[in-house]
């Protein structure tokens, strides 16, 4: 029984964006931002472009690496069901 796709733990992913005029950090996931290119910060209400390169890199770079967890994740547990099957 499945309850969640790795698609859906992506976007729901949380990352942090910090603001560049207080350096508040600002949390937002990655399904949401992946829509938007501009977000106002929590703290100071300072425009945060979400558009950056930096960022687009981090957010494919976090994506990525939870794509990679998940297939080692779902390989062990078949490997380890198949185990218990025995
Ligand atoms: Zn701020």
């Amino acid at each position: 029984m499945e309850t969640m796709g790795i698609d859906e733990v992506i976007d729901s992913r949380q990352m942090e964006v910090e603001c560049h005029a207080c350096h508040a950090p600002n949390h937002r996931t990655l399904g949401w931002m992946r829509d938007r290119h501009e977000t106002q910060c929590d703290c100071c209400g300072e425009l945060i472009v979400l558009g950056t390169a930096d960022l687009r890199s981090k957010m494919r770079n976090t994506e990525r690496l939870l794509r990679v967890l998940s297939e080692q994740l779902s390989q062990t547990l078949q490997h380890n069901l198949a185990g218990l099957h025995r």
